[in-house]
């Protein structure tokens, strides 16, 4: 079946993924070239490493194609204009990423894939599905863009039979470099501009996600606010008898999930459609309890009873699931203002979907703005916002928002994008903050200007927010 045996492929990008893929593709008897414009010690310690392995490892140079190479397989950071990939094309050679080799791996009874997609919500809906699936007694990982390299997921599982079923968040990215993909069920949560710079267009970004439908066997879920995810679905090429299923925070239509009384239900899985809602859960068993979330855990309940799993099980897998590090979490109160941790919000969308969630805002933001627009988020968000505190590399981008948007609400810019910026935009924060306001640091922009990631950038808040005098009296 498999088909690497023989074969030159070389593997873009000498991080987890191409590492992974490096070794199960040496494994199947490929001849494996690494490539990576890196040279650093870390790189020096990785090549090491892989060469007494067998792998051929090319450092300092990322664009020229390694003579004979018959597959390239790469990274999904890696941009679609990379010489590399120009390179491949002159030569008539595929690109693809790890998610499509850890597809192709798969054998005859391999477990199904629940796929994940969309701008925001892509690991809490992926673990709230694995949470759902396990409390089914369902014997699954969350793999894809977190958690363990898939195709080592997927390898461990065709050897040893370990695993009923994935739940897999795709990234844009990994959906662009995944041409064969065709899932068991899978989902877009939601549409906004993001990675704009790397698709090249908002049509092209669109159409990547759209790729989670591509081929479906049981259900395209999507969401029935956003329009843009029901027009992908429109455009999928599907199996028969595969079924579109919206979620909606409001009455749920026939085949759709949603919200009445307080309680989750589902109207596209029933025996009889037409009668009656199945309940699933109460919207309180969904943390945090507020609207983005809960569509989140409606298209985790989508996807799992697609895969027939009984409600009782949606109910207790929603209850079991804790919320990532990072994402909308309350760090502490001090002096009667709440102090919450949104450095997950890397995107406008994100942010506003978190600065939507509480009455009166200390908004910190800032960082790398990936070719986006603020107007609309501070549009939306002007009225509950007590002040706002600006760092980081493209935080001139919101101040000018700001001022044409929101011209009344106070705005210290720190003018830094240093790493100790932090601790001096909470203080900040802090003075602009009356009791009841929260605190949020929801910087709609990415982190790499300031920190190695947005984990380091919440951990940099949260430690100014226990320096705050009060805090520590
Ligand atoms: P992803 O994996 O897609 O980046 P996460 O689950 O890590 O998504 O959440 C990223 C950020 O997006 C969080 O900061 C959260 O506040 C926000 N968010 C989560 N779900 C949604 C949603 N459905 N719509 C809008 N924003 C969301």
């Amino acid at each position: 079946e498999v088909t690497f045996e023989g074969q030159h492929i070389t593997v873009a990008g000498l991080g987890v993924s191409g590492i992974s893929a490096a070794r199960a593709l040496a494994g199947f008897g490929a001849k494996v070239t690494v490539v990576d414009g890196g040279d650093s010690e870390t790189h020096r310690a990785r090549a090491a490493e892989l060469r007494a392995e067998g792998v051929a490892v090319r450092l300092a140079d990322a664009e020229t194609l390694p003579e004979g190479t018959s597959l390239v397989v790469t990274s999904p950071g890696w941009k679609p204009s990379s010489p590399l990939f120009a390179a491949a094309a002159e030569a008539g050679v595929d690109v693809v990423g790890d998610v499509e080799i850890a597809w192709r791996l798969r054998g005859p009874g391999a477990p199904p894939w629940l796929a994940v997609t969309g701008t925001n919500g892509k690991t809490t809906t992926t673990r709230m599905l694995a949470s759902i699936l396990e409390a089914a007694g369902l014997r699954t990982a969350a793999v894809g863009n977190i958690g363990t390299p898939i195709i080592d997921v997927v390898l461990d599982a065709e050897r040893h039979g370990t695993l009923d079923v994935l739940a897999v968040e795709l990234s844009s990215y990994q959906l662009h470099w995944a041409p064969s993909l065709a899932v068991h069920s899978g989902a877009v949560l939601n549409l906004a501009p993001d990675h704009l710079d790397w698709h090249g267009s908002m049509e092209a970004y669109a159409a990547d996600k759209g790729r989670v439908y591509e081929g479906n066997q049981v259900a395209c879920v999507y969401n029935a606010a956003d329009k843009a995810t029901e027009d992908l679905v429109r455009e999928a090429e599907v199996a028969e008898g595969c079924r579109a299923v919206g979620f909606t925070l409001g009455a749920p239509a026939p085949s759709q999930l949603g919200v009445v009384d307080g309680l989750l239900v589902d109207r596209a899985f029933v025996e009889n459609r037409q009668e009656r809602a199945q309940e699933l859960a109460e919207v309180t068993d969904v943390r945090p309890s507020v609207p983005h979330n809960i569509a989140n855990a409606l298209a985790a309940a989508a996807l799992a009873r697609a895969f027939g799993v009984e409600p009782a099980a949606v109910r207790e897998g929603l209850r079991a699931f804790r919320p990532d590090a990072h994402r909308i979490e309350h760090v502490a109160e001090v002096d009667g203002v709440a102090y919450v941790d949104d450095s997950k919000a890397t995107n406008t969308h994100a942010a506003e979907a978190s600065l939507g969630s509480y009455p009166h805002v200390v908004w910190i933001a800032g960082g790398l703005a990936k070719g986006a627009t603020f107007d609309e988020l501070v549009k939306g968000a002007a009225g509950r916002l007590r002040g706002v505190v600006l760092i980081g590399a493209d935080r001139a981008l919101i101040r000018e928002a700001l001022a044409r948007h929101a011209p009344d609400v106070p705005v210290t810019d720190l003018e830094r994008t240093d790493t100790g910026a932090m601790s001096a935009a909470v203080r900040e924060a802090a003075r602009l903050a009356r009791p009841g306001d929260t605190v949020l640091m929801a910087p709609a922009c990415a982190s790499m200007d300031m920190f190695t990631n947005y984990n380091k950038r919440g951990e940099a808040f949260a430690a100014a927010v226990r320096e705050l005098p009060a805090a520590s009296a």
